[in-house]
This record gives structure tokens, C-alpha cells and sequence, in this order.
């Protein structure tokens, strides 16, 4: 859909420069997605790998994010066979709805209710990073955090669109049950994608 070196903005390698890859096609429909255009496969045009590695080596970048969308939906390997290739780092955002295929430096799971991540998956996660809309997602994020590896880094963050209403919940949350970290959505700061 996209491509663009930028600032991840999110979670555990928030302030790191890095290139987004972001594929199109999603159909875990999210009320509240962000990215909406990138849910159609066919409004976007076919970009071949090598054309992808090259734009990205036009760039300082030593780290790639792979997102959408949801890129699980295809077959990774050949683009991360390639990234690595390449020495670049690779690192996912997925919804976990999907198995997983590639080598993957990364595997951050943000689990959505409308569509729940493999629990193969889960184990599998650097880091779980779920959304909150409303109170109910801190028992969907409990449930998620029963399911992850003991190194897992847990991360709630708050969904831009109910930032000022569900930012103060969080923080009470978080110093209650301290085995959370607070994500924001820094990019937003800063300017930048
Ligand atoms: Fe949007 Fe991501 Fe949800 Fe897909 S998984 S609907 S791209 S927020």
C-alpha cells in the first residue's frame, strides 16, 4: 500500500529510525482502524521485492517494519529471505489472526477482538500490544497476556480517536497491574508516519 522511512512511533522500539513496508489487504475489521484504505488489495498496485529492497536501500535504514493491513495474510518468507539478504532487521505487526511465515527479528501481536490471534502465534510474540478502545479491552489484554511467552513485554495503548478519555484509565490500570507498560503513539508527536 505504502512505503516510507520514518520514526517507529509504538511500542518497545518506539524512537527507533525505521522503513515500513505496509501491505495491503485486511479482514479483521477493526471499528476503530486508522487505516482503513489498506483493508482492498486491488486499490493498491503490485510492488515486486526487488523494487522494495531498493527503495529501501536508497535509505539509511537498518530495520524494516513489516504492517498493514494485516501482512500475515501472505506468504513472508521470501521478503524477509530477501531483507535479511540485505542485513536488514526484520520486524512485524500483525494481529496474530494469521499463522506466521518469514524470520522474524520482531513479532510484535496486537490481538483484535473481531478477529482473535492463533495462540501458536502468541507464544511466539516479542511483545503484545493491544489497543483500548474501552474499559472491556483490559480483560481482552488479560486474556491475551495469559497466552504470551514469560519474556513477552506487555504494552496497552490507547486508541487515538478516546486518547483523552481512555488515557487516564489506563494510567490508573497500569499502577494497579504493573506488569504493563503504556505505549503511545509518539509518531503522532512528532510529525511524522
Ligand atoms: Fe485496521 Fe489493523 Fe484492525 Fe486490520 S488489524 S482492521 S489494519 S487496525
Amino acid at each position: 500500500m505504502e512505503d516510507f522511512y520514518t520514526i517507529q512511533g509504538e511500542g518497545f522500539n518506539s524512537g527507533k529510525a525505521a522503513y515500513f513496508l505496509r501491505l495491503a489487504g485486511c479482514d479483521v475489521g477493526c471499528v476503530w482502524c486508522d487505516v482503513k484504505d489498506s483493508w482492498s488489495v486491488e486499490n493498491h498496485p503490485m510492488v515486486e521485492i526487488v523494487e522494495m529492497i531498493k527503495r529501501i536501500k536508497e535509505s539509511s535504514a537498518d530495520k524494516v517494519v513489516v504492517t498493514g493491513g494485516e501482512p500475515a495474510m501472505y506468504d513472508l518468507k521470501p521478503l524477509t529471505d530477501a531483507l535479511k539478504k540485505n542485513n536488514l532487521l526484520c520486524y512485524i505487526e500483525t494481529s496474530g489472526a494469521y499463522p506466521l511465515t518469514g524470520n522474524w527479528d520482531w513479532i510484535c501481536v496486537s490481538p483484535k477482538k473481531f478477529k482473535a490471534p492463533l495462540p501458536d502465534l502468541l507464544k511466539k510474540a516479542n511483545e503484545l500490544k493491544v489497543i483500548v478502545y474501552n474499559k472491556s479491552d483490559f480483560n481482552w489484554g488479560e486474556k491475551n497476556a495469559q497466552l504470551v511467552n514469560e519474556n513477552c513485554l506487555l504494552y496497552l495503548q490507547p486508541e487515538f480517536s478516546v486518547l483523552d478519555e481512555i488515557l487516564p484509565k489506563i494510567i490508573e490500570y497500569v499502577k494497579t497491574n504493573t506488569k504493563w507498560r503504556i505505549s503511545l503513539q509518539t509518531h503522532k508527536v512528532m510529525g511524522v508516519r
